[in-house]
């Protein structure tokens, strides 16, 4: 007698389905997916593709750890090859999610001994958003740089005092100019470690301001996006 084997039902649990583009802007959304299904430290990134297109591209998770649904915050780039696909993805599309990856996490020793500050251009904030909503009670300042205050990406998420708005476009932030000059004038306590996350040109400005503030580079983490 022969047995006959059952096909193999190949189930591919990096595969999403797409349940939601929230529009932030013109060109930012927070795309969600479902649960996530594996683990990762709020700070991570994953990397992305789109099912049947070759290329993929790194994303910072928004969510918080434990979050009910998996989220990314995404800046539609003029002329990019896959942010613009990733726009107009349609509710049911499915992407494929590898990961997580990185290293840029919060230090657990220093959660309840220091103050956070994390420093952020444009969707350079997604990481911090992750980490706030992962540990309530944490002890932050944001400090976000970006061109118009409608970038201030769920600035009501945050408690009031924490996060200060840079605009260097328009005159409604908090701080009318780039994030480095406020940085010039800033004062820090100095039980504050750093977190920077967003374009090379900011972060390597910042992390030479905070070196002429005293600050030692073992207190400075970061994450370059381009
Ligand atoms: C670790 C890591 C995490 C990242 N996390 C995020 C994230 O959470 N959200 C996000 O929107 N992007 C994030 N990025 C950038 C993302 O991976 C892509 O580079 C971006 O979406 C552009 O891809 P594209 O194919 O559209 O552009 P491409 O065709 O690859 O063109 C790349 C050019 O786009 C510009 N660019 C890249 N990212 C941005 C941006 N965020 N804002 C403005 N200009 C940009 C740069 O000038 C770069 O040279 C991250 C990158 C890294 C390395």
């Amino acid at each position: 007698m022969t047995i006959e084997m059952k096909p193999e039902v190949q189930i591919n649990t990096n595969y999403y389905s797409v349940q939601k583009i929230k529009n932030l802007t013109d060109s930012t959304f927070i795309l969600q997916l479902p649960k996530c299904r594996f683990k990762f430290d709020a700070g991570q990134h994953i990397s992305l593709s789109i099912a049947g297109d070759y290329q993929s591209r790194e994303y910072s998770i928004y969510s918080a750890e434990d979050a009910s649904n998996l989220e990314l915050l995404v800046k539609e780039v003029e002329g990019g090859y896959f942010s613009p696909k990733l726009k107009h993805l349609k509710i049911g599309n499915q992407v494929e999610i590898h990961g997580p990856f990185g290293r840029f996490c919060l230090d657990t020793k220093k959660l309840n001994t220091h103050q956070h500050v994390f420093i952020a251009s444009g969707t350079g904030i997604a990481p911090f958003h992750s980490m706030i909503k992962t540990y309530p009670g944490l002890n932050y300042r944001i400090i976000h740089g970006v061109r118009l205050a409608e970038e201030a990406y769920d600035r009501e998420e945050y408690e009031p005092g924490r996060y200060y708005l840079c605009t260097s476009r328009d005159t409604s932030g908090d701080y009318k100019g780039r994030l480095t000059g406020y940085l010039q004038e800033a004062t820090f306590e100095n039980n504050s470690c750093f977190y920077l996350c967003g374009n090379s040109d900011m972060i390597f400005d910042a992390m030479e301001i905070l070196k002429e503030k005293g600050f030692s580079r073992d207190d400075v983490n970061v994450e370059v996006y381009f």
